[in-house]
């Protein structure tokens, strides 16, 4: 009897005007859960009625599967909450404006278009700032330092193979790219503080996100305590570093290993920079030179022994060769089973599409990628590239296309790049329901989640998440808005 009754007590009802089962909305219907696991599905009136006694969450709105995004930095996400967000700075003067305004102390600046200065203008910023000031682009491949910090840290800047090191006149005027970059790779990685890594994980959940994948390894340690001491409050499947291979194998360290919130993810490995700094590296003629992070030769070892290993490889590769380059390690050292990512995948060319077809991988990409950089595209002429962010192509040949948003680049909203993806234009739109799908079944695939997430039928968590109202066809992302965010039947964040 008491048994009974204490199971009783673990079971809620959630009920909502609209459930998402298997590419559909369901009205009134309702998710019978156990312990945070989801035991039946079903009308809420006959779920009612089976359960007169079951406690009863009911919500207004409509209830989806927990959204995954598959390619989140959470550390310098937590650090846009320290730093100042330069999303809507016109000009340098406004980072003049913040640096004078702070004495002493250093200044972190994210989010700036470098499109939007000149050289002269950074050169100015460079020597007449005294603050100590970094500047870090959306996208991450540029930032600017000043002579300032550059003193405070003692760094005499050295030149690096795959990376710029902007100079006027012979003098450096405190831009790095890509590789440059490891000049002060130390400050950047530097991890957040505590509090702000909680801040950012509650704006994740308050953005109806229930599982990431996070790329950013220096906050390992605060993340794998957190969940030691249940405070972690998302699911995190945690990437590995690439320089770090050998050590996670010494220590058998493998992709799927952990408990409820924290686990072990991909190994993340790059092959070229970004299209934003110039230093994708394409297969066709563009007017930049991109730039090549490791050899094929180099990268296959690595899939080899990651994958020999039990470890996952995630590789961002942006430009069509960097492309080809992982398709070509996966298909010749990977293993299927251990579902090998590229992260990005914005270039395909022609001459990929078989060994696409055959290769066994996961396209991890960011449908808020194609509408941030559709002036990037006009810019250099690739307006009519023919398989550029093209999800739909991927789609169609069935693979698994895993949605994320790569933020704090661009913000990680989900509706946001539902939208984007079902209103692309030139026939690369894709469904809803697909949409849909890349965000929770293939994001729960990418990470080894889909047994226990990413769907709501009987077994899975109960992960919801709960929109104030179904995403239709012709919905306006703008008025979308998540309502709670639910992680093993708890409610983890509420409006
Ligand atoms: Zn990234």
């Amino acid at each position: 009897m008491f048994g009974i009754k204490k199971k009783e007590k673990n079971r809620v009802l959630f009920s909502a005007d609209y459930v998402y089962v298997n590419g559909t909305h369901k009205r009134k219907y309702g998710v019978l859960t156990e312990n945070g696991r989801i035991i039946e599905t079903g009308k809420r009136e006959i779920i009612r009625e089976q359960f007169p006694f079951t406690k009863e969450v009911k919500f207004d709105g409509a209830l989806y599967p927990g959204f995954i995004d598959s390619h989140i930095h959470l550390n310098m996400l937590a650090k846009t909450f320290e730093g100042t967000d330069a999303r809507n700075f016109a000009t340098t003067n406004e980072i003049k404006k913040v640096a004078s305004s702070i004495d002493g102390e250093e200044v972190h600046i994210f989010n700036f278009d470098f499109n939007k200065a000149t050289e002269n203008e950074w050169e100015l910023l460079f020597n007449n700032t005294n603050t100590p000031l970094i500047v870090i682009s959306s996208d991450e491949h540029t930032v600017f330092v000043n002579r300032a910090l550059l003193n405070k840290y003692e760094i005499a800047v050295k030149e690096y193979e795959g990376g710029v090191v902007a100079k006027r006149n012979g003098k450096f005027i405190g831009i790095l790219k890509d590789r440059a970059i490891e000049n002060v790779r130390f400050i950047i990685d530097k991890p957040a503080s505590d509090e702000s890594i909680r801040k950012a994980i509650n704006y994740l959940l308050s953005m109806g996100i229930t599982g990431i994948t996070n790329f950013d390894y220096e906050i390992f340690d605060k993340l794998e305590k957190a969940d030691k001491n249940k405070e972690l409050k998302i699911r995190t499947f945690q990437g590995i570093k690439c320089k770090l291979l050998d050590d996670a194998i010494k220590n058998s360290v493998k992709t799927g290993q952990g408990g409820t919130f924290f686990r072990i993810g991909p190994v993340k490995c790059f092959l070229d920079g970004s299209l934003g700094s110039q230093t994708a590296l394409m297969n066709e003629k563009v007017p930049f030179n991109g730039m090549q992070t490791l050899t094929e030769e180099e990268f296959q070892q690595i899939v080899k022994k990651a994958n020999g290993n039990g470890l996952q490889v995630a590789v961002h590769a942006i430009g069509s060769k960097a492309v080809d380059m992982a398709l070509n390690a996966f298909s010749k050292s990977g293993k299927p089973e251990m579902r090998n990512r590229i992260e990005h995948m914005q270039f395909i060319s022609e001459d990929d599409l078989s060994l696409i077809e055959n290769t066994e991988f996961i396209a991890s990409m960011q449908p808020a990628h194609y509408k941030y950089d559709k002036n990037l595209l006009q810019k250099y002429g690739l307006e009519d590239y023919p398989h550029a962010y093209d999800w739909a192509f991927l789609l169609s040949i069935n693979k698994v296309v895993a949605f994320g948003s790569d933020a704090p680049v661009v913000p990680p909203n989900v509706p946001e790049g539902i939208y984007t993806a079902i209103f692309r234009e030139n026939e690369k739109n894709i469904t809803l329901k697909d949409a849909v799908r890349c965000y929770t079944e293939n994001g729960a695939r990418a990470n080894f989640f889909e047994k226990e997430g990413g769907r709501i039928i009987r077994n899975m968590n109960a992960d919801f998440t709960l929109l104030n109202k179904p995403l239709t066809e012709d919905f306006d992302s703008e008025r979308i808005k998540t309502i709670a965010t639910i992680i093993k039947g708890e409610t983890v964040w509420k409006k």
